[in-house]
C-alpha cells in the first residue's frame, strides 16, 4: 500500500516518517505530474490551510485531488487538512475541498495559544497523547459524521465514509496507533475494494503491512 503525502508546505515529512515506520511506502505530492504516481491513500498535513489551498490551486492540483476524494480516495487529514476537507470554516470566507459535513474553527484556541499537548480519550484506541498547535476545532457535525474525540466539549476527531480528521498532531507523538485505525478501517478496503478483493464496503478486514 502507497499513501500520497501532501508536500507543498507544512509537517508532511514527519506524516511520512511515521509511516515508514508501519512500513507504509509514501510518495510525496508536490506538483500535478506527481499525481499521475499510483498511490491507494491521501494525508493532508498541518500547516497553513491558506497556504496550502493557494498553492493546490496555483499548481493545478485542486481539481483532480477533489475529484477523487469526492469519488472514495481515503484521506488521513490533521490540522490544516480538516480545514481544507471541512464544508464550512466559521471564522473565514474561504472554502477548500468541502467533502466532510462539518463547520470547523480556524486558530479556535486563540493566536496567543501557541500549541498544548494532553492525553485524549480517543474511541476504539483508549488513551492517546495529542499535541495541538495553533489548532481548530470543529463547533457542528452532520449527523453521519462520527465523532472520535473531544477536549472538554470541543469536536477534535471525526470519521466520515473514508476520511479521519484531526485537529492534532499525531505524527509529533510518534504514535502510529491512529495511522492503523485508518489503515484497518478505511484504506485497506478501498484498496481492496479497488482492486476487487472485496466487494463490501462495511467489511473490515484485519491490518497488514
Ligand atoms: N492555524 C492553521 C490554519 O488555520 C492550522 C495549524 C496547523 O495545521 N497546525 O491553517
Amino acid at each position: 500500500m502507497t499513501g500520497a503525502v501532501l508536500a507543498l508546505q507544512g509537517a508532511f515529512a514527519e506524516h511520512e516518517a511515521l509511516l515508514h515506520t508501519l512500513g507504509i511506502k509514501t510518495i510525496e505530492l508536490r506538483e500535478k505530474k506527481d499525481l499521475e504516481e499510483p498511490f491507494d491513500f491521501l494525508v493532508l498535513p498541518g500547516g497553513e490551510s491558506t497556504v496550502q489551498g493557494k498553492l493546490l490551486k496555483e499548481l493545478d492540483m485542486f481539481d483532480e485531488l477533489k475529484k477523487r476524494i469526492d469519488s472514495g480516495l481515503p484521506v488521513f487529514a490533521t490540522c490544516a487538512g480538516l480545514i481544507l476537507l471541512a464544508e464550512n470554516i466559521e471564522n473565514d470566507d474561504k472554502r477548500y475541498f468541502q467533502v466532510l459535513p462539518v463547520t470547523v474553527r480556524r486558530n479556535a484556541y486563540g493566536r496567543q495559544l501557541g500549541s498544548h499537548h494532553m492525553l485524549l480519550d480517543f474511541k476504539g484506541i483508549g488513551q492517546i497523547p495529542a499535541t495541538f498547535i495553533r489548532a481548530p476545532y470543529i463547533t457542528s457535525v452532520s449527523p453521519e459524521v462520527e465523532v472520535l474525540a473531544k477536549e472538554d466539549e470541543e469536536i477534535v476527531a471525526v470519521q466520515y465514509h473514508h476520511i479521519l480528521a484531526l485537529s492534532f498532531h499525531p505524527e509529533l507523538d510518534m504514535d502510529g496507533r491512529l495511522y492503523r485505525y485508518f489503515l484497518e478501517h478505511m484504506a485497506k478496503n478501498a484498496s481492496d475494494m479497488a482492486s476487487g478483493t472485496t466487494s463490501d464496503k462495511a467489511n473490515v478486514l484485519p491490518f497488514s503491512a
